[in-house]
């Protein structure tokens, strides 16, 4: 599964894009990925915590892992809130957990007197009316820069209005009981049965004329063979929203398949543990071990709009005409919501599947179509009946199906028909023609390289219209989000190529990842996720070899994590499964750690390797784990057989040892050289590090391997296997010219530090010929060097230092490390920094002029020569920014001539990659006529990403009357309703709207509370107090925020308001210290 668009990544994850992007992109691309959306339980438990300060905060957000699974989490950091209250309201609705797992005295024990499917549907009607709890009532109300904690956190579109069901199903939570504690509690599956055989059959009642409900009913049978393992009275199955129809155990099973003549197990009473999705079946008699049985059930269940778990339905618009489909997202638990089942990933087995569906769609699923039949309804309607094939040995979270109105393309590779499905318009249009041309050379090089053939006979890729910037690797039917499949004819400037290449690459990497070697169970799910992603860069790297992969790499993937990845809040790759204890605990590890870090191991193994050994060991465990399932022991096993059959490559420690202390440890390491001694130690990486403070959560050091360039040249590498050593061939002298880089191509998980002489040698190496640096090493230098100076590893005089070459940096991306650095958010926005801008202004302006010159040239003169530059996609925005913000004449000016040219031809729409900040400068240095044409723009516009974009540059005007009419429009009446993104914290972010907002929140605060929740107002409190820094200022807050807030929110604000105002003193020292340096350097 693929979580982030390459788009997202390139342009949102690099480095920290200005919060007002951040936000758009946030809020419109892809966070709430619903693919991986918890169940609906879980994603309505997503409670957003409150911050405790802007910038240290943001991990927490980042990594909303239970605090049980946190390895190191750390004394000093909050502790979590409590997890998931909603989760417990809902579950304690169906049947009451037992005691030892209900921790708060608050919840309210209703039981509803009919099963879970109505459960859900009530909770759903009761959300809606915003009966538990505020922060769904408006858009989102995040402080500033916190949006990322929707990464973990799931959330996504709900359907709108959901009737209350009124039937009672078969299978009954127990009233009013209590359940005595018992195998329902835990979350694993009990041993007692292991599955061999599904026979499916599903029939969504989805007709061509009649979609208009929120929700669609379906019905289906399973008849599941299973084995006894162990001697059981009661069978335990996933289920989830599901009413059992009816139960039947047959058996035990002679050895061909069941002829009727098998004998019976009383099925006396089939009941749901709702808690850990169970449905139970209590038997008349004993399942014998080493018996078959086979357990038939029939249920049906409800298909919502676009909530992309199980089953779910979609409405679009094709030919003129509004059609529906109808899909599946299994992974990784919703299978249990579509069918009963063994929903483990470990629990493979074969699968026959029978669809049924209206005789004008089509109906796809893993295999290909075996046959068709009809089949008449009680109406007298006809159905088409599809059989397929039997699938390979699979889990459950792999099944898939759909079934559309589409038209397809097709092409055989290797004899095998690969097929790309998408709305009649796209196939009409050309708009899948690149991706299945590239399908077919992904498949065959992944096969070579791994040498196993892919085993299913044919492969089908559904683009659909809405599946929330996400993809899923079902075995033989891929599913995606038309936006990461599709080229659309106005994807004029965007890098859409490479988005495709990447996620196709993904997901076909899973056919191997995955989908034929399966990891044992999720807390190694980071198996499949960190390969498939590390695979993305070898499959477009050998379909382009000009491709930049350590320097996109880095930007995708590197550069992110690293950002997030702080050993005291973040988690670690590899989990202990013992330590999981809730559902929606799974679908928090689909974040960051899994597939970026993950990626970044995974590229850490190859580089201390050679390609040749790292591929040997590969296919050897690929091959023995084929329709199987692995652990990540299994893995370095393999690796550790190919190593020791080899004497080139020599390591310090078993590969187990290596790797185990990386994928069991959160956080990464700080390598630091003294280079007149040549030592070389490492220590934890800690947000904000305290001066000689040793923090002890980190007992163990990292197996480090160090790859390293002298003056230019490779170095035989080295290996830091304790917390420090001595290397006396990286000496180097004040006199010589030597220098020396560690981590090269930055294939190690970690930063760099060097003593005061280290870091002068580069900087003089920089100033004297900075290209005998790589690009890679620059990027690299400008990375540690402010990230290591921002946590007080080093002083900021020596980033700043590093800067002074600039004038000879033509690399795009380079620049964008150092912009993002010193033309920071808080710059940006706040008018206290008049000492620090003229000078900055002055110092950038002459180093930047170069590299403007040339891309403002490339935007005026042919600005679709960008298309295939994805760092330089991804870096303009920054620059264009930047510039424009120091007052360069020609930024102000192209602003204006593309924002004009515009206003006259709004069909020709702004290169996108520059459009915010276009809108933005249009609206901050026009008139009202500007602001009511993007109004107007605001108006005719469908799509929320684009509306959101407007929304947020109507903030950007600096009149107080326009800023002050958007608010009365947004809150009070207006022409419209803004619903897209909260626009009161949106204009209280700029410099002249935090006082307009402000002054606007205390005539109107029960409006805004009204609109937004009260909630939202902690948000604005920290988007308006963001730059208070005195005692007298907190003081001020309080009161202004004293009366509006509730009770339990008062308590908290005065140490909010501290923890700002603290970091501000601390920024505020460290920009004086910017400012002296750049008055000497200026
Ligand atoms: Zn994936």
């Amino acid at each position: 599964m693929e979580r982030f668009s390459a788009s997202e990544r390139l342009k949102m994850e690099y480095a920290q894009v200005s919060l007002r992007q951040q936000r758009i992109f946030n809020q419109s691309l892809a966070f709430p990925s619903a693919s991986r959306l918890a169940p609906l339980v879980a994603s309505r438990c997503a409670v957003r915590r409150p911050s405790d300060s802007l910038g240290a905060q943001w991990a927490l957000h980042l990594s909303p892992f239970p605090q049980h699974l946190r390895p190191h989490w750390g004394a000093s950091n909050k502790p979590h809130e409590s997890k998931h209250p909603r989760r417990k309201c809902l579950s304690s609705r169906v049947v009451r957990p037992s005691p030892s797992r209900v921790d708060s005295a608050s919840l309210s024990y209703e039981v509803f007197p009919f099963g879970p499917k109505e459960a859900r549907a009530a909770l759903l009607a009761e959300e809606e009316e915003g009966r538990y709890g505020e922060e769904r009532r408006g858009p989102l109300t995040e402080p500033p820069g916190q949006d990322l904690s929707r990464r973990g956190l799931p959330a996504g579109p709900l359907p709108t209005r959901r009737p209350r069901p009124t039937r009672e199903p078969a299978a009954k939570a127990i009233p009013g009981k209590w359940l005595p504690p018992g195998p329902w509690d835990q979350l694993r599956l009990p041993p007692w049965l292991v599955p061999l055989h599904y026979e499916l059959e599903l029939w969504p009642r989805l007709r061509p004329d009649e979609f208009s409900s929120p929700t669609l009913s379906f019905t289906g049978r399973v008849n599941i063979t299973v084995r006894c393992a162990v001697a059981t009275e009661r069978l335990l199955l996933h289920s989830l929203f599901l009413d059992c129809e009816s139960a039947e155990v047959r058996g035990p099973l002679s050895a061909g398949p069941p002829d009727g003549t098998e004998g019976r197990v009383p099925v006396d009473d089939v009941w749901s543990a709702f808690d850990m999705q169970y449905m139970v079946l209590e038997l008349g008699g004993t399942l014998q071990p080493g018996s078959r049985y086979e357990l038939q059930l029939r249920f049906s269940g409800l298909a919502y709009q676009d909530l992309r778990e199980g089953l779910f339905f979609s409405v679009y618009t094709d030919q003129g005409e509004r059609r529906a489909l109808v899909a599946s997202q299994m992974e990784p638990t919703f299978a249990r919501s579509v069918f009963p089942c063994f929903d483990e990933p470990a629990l493979k087995a074969t699968f026959n599947i029978t669809i049924i569906h209206h005789p004008s769609y089509v109906a796809l699923s893993n295999m290909p179509k075996l046959g068709q039949s009809e089949k008449g309804d009680v109406n007298g309607s006809m159905w088409t009946v599809t059989t397929f094939s039997t699938t390979p040995h699979m889990p459950t979270y792999l099944v898939a199906l759909a079934i559309c109105d589409y038209d397809h393309i097709s092409r055989t590779e290797r004899g095998q028909e690969i097929r790309i499905w998408a709305r009649k318009d796209a196939i009409a249009n050309g708009n899948a023609d690149f991706a299945l041309n590239i399908t077919g050379p992904i498949f065959s090089f992944l096969e070579e390289l791994f040498n196993i053939s892919y085993p299913l006979p044919k492969t089908d890729i559904v683009a659909l219209p809405t599946f929330d910037n996400s993809a899923m690797e079902n075995w033989g039917l891929l599913i995606f989000d038309e936006s990461l499949l599709l080229m659309q004819p106005k994807d004029q400037v965007t890098d859409k190529k490479a988005v495709i290449s990447f996620i196709l690459s993904h997901e076909i990497g899973h056919q191997w990842f995955g989908n034929l070697v399966t990891m044992n169970w999720w807390n190694d799910v980071w198996l499949k996720e960190g390969f498939a992603s590390y695979f993305e860069y070898g499959v477009i790297n050998y379909f382009n070899p000009q491709f930049r992969t350590n320097e996109i790499f880095f930007s995708n993937i590197l550069h992110p994590v690293l950002s997030e990845d702080h050993a005291l809040v973040s988690r670690a790759v590899s989990l202990e499964a013992e330590n999981f204890t809730e559902t929606s605990e799974i679908n928090y590890l689909f974040d960051f750690f899994t597939y970026k870090k993950g990626a970044s191991l995974v590229r850490m193994l190859s580089s201390f390797l050679n390609e040749n050994l790292f591929i040997s060991a590969l296919k050897s465990y690929l091959k023995t784990f084929s329709y199987s399932n692995a652990e990540q022991d299994d893995l370095w096993r393999h690796f550790q057989m190919v190593i020791d059959h080899q004497s080139k490559i020599l390591l310090p420690a078993p590969v187990k040892s290596i790797m185990d202390s990386w994928t069991h440890h959160s956080g990464f390491p700080v390598i630091t050289l003294n280079v007149s001694t040549g030592a070389m130690k490492q220590e934890p990486f800690y947000l904000e590090k305290v001066k000689n403070q040793t923090l002890l959560t980190h007992n163990d050091t990292w197996i480090v391997p160090i790859l390293w360039i002298k003056n230019g040249i490779t170095q035989s590498p080295v290996w830091l296997d304790k917390s420090s050593k001595i290397f006396p061939e990286m000496q180097v002298s004040d006199s010589d010219h030597d220098w020396v880089i560690l981590n090269l191509n930055m294939t190690g998980y970690y930063r760099v530090n060097y003593d005061e002489l280290g870091w002068k040698k580069l900087t003089q190496q920089l100033d004297k010929d900075p290209k005998a640096i790589p690009v890679i090493h620059r990027l690299q230098l400008m990375d540690d060097a402010f990230s290591l100076s921002k946590n007080n590893y080093t002083e900021i005089e020596t980033a700043l230092d590093l800067t002074k070459y600039l004038a000879e940096e033509d690399e795009i991306i380079v620049w964008h490390v150092v912009l993002e650095n010193l033309v920071t958010k808080d710059l940006l926005f706040d008018v206290n920094n008049y000492d620090m801008y003229p000078l900055l202004k002055k110092y950038l302006l002459k180093r930047l002029i170069s590299i403007w010159n040339r891309y403002s040239t490339v935007i005026r003169e042919n600005v679709a020569a960008l298309q295939d530059d994805s760092l330089a996609l991804a870096a303009l925005e920054k620059l264009f920014e930047a510039a424009c913000w120091l007052g360069l004449e020609d930024c102000l000016q192209l602003s204006r001539e593309l924002f004009k040219n515009w206003m006259k031809h709004p069909e020709n729409e702004i290169p996108s990659p520059i459009k915010s900040v276009v809108l933005c400068n249009g609206v901050a240095f026009g008139t009202d006529e500007e602001w009511d044409f993007l109004l107007n723009m605001y108006a005719n516009k469908t799509k929320e990403e684009e509306r959101i974009q407007l929304a947020y540059a109507m903030s950007c005007s600096k009149d107080p009357w326009i800023l002050h009419r958007y608010l009365e429009y947004a809150i009070i009446a207006g022409p419209f309703t803004f619903n897209e993104t909260n626009i009161m914290e949106v204009v209280a972010e700029s410099e002249v709207g935090r006082y307009i907002a402000k002054d606007f929140l205390v005539n109107n605060w029960q409006a805004v509370s009204v609109r937004y929740g009260t909630q939202s107002l902690l948000t604005l409190m920290h988007v308006i107090g963001r730059t208070i820094s005195t005692d007298l200022q907190v003081t001020e807050l309080q009161q202004f925020f004293g009366n509006m807030l509730e009770e339990h929110q008062r308590l908290t604000l005065h140490a909010k308001l501290q923890t700002i105002k603290n970091k501000n003193l601390e920024n505020k020292e460290r920009k004086a210290r910017m400012t002296a340096w750049l008055r000497k350097n200026t």
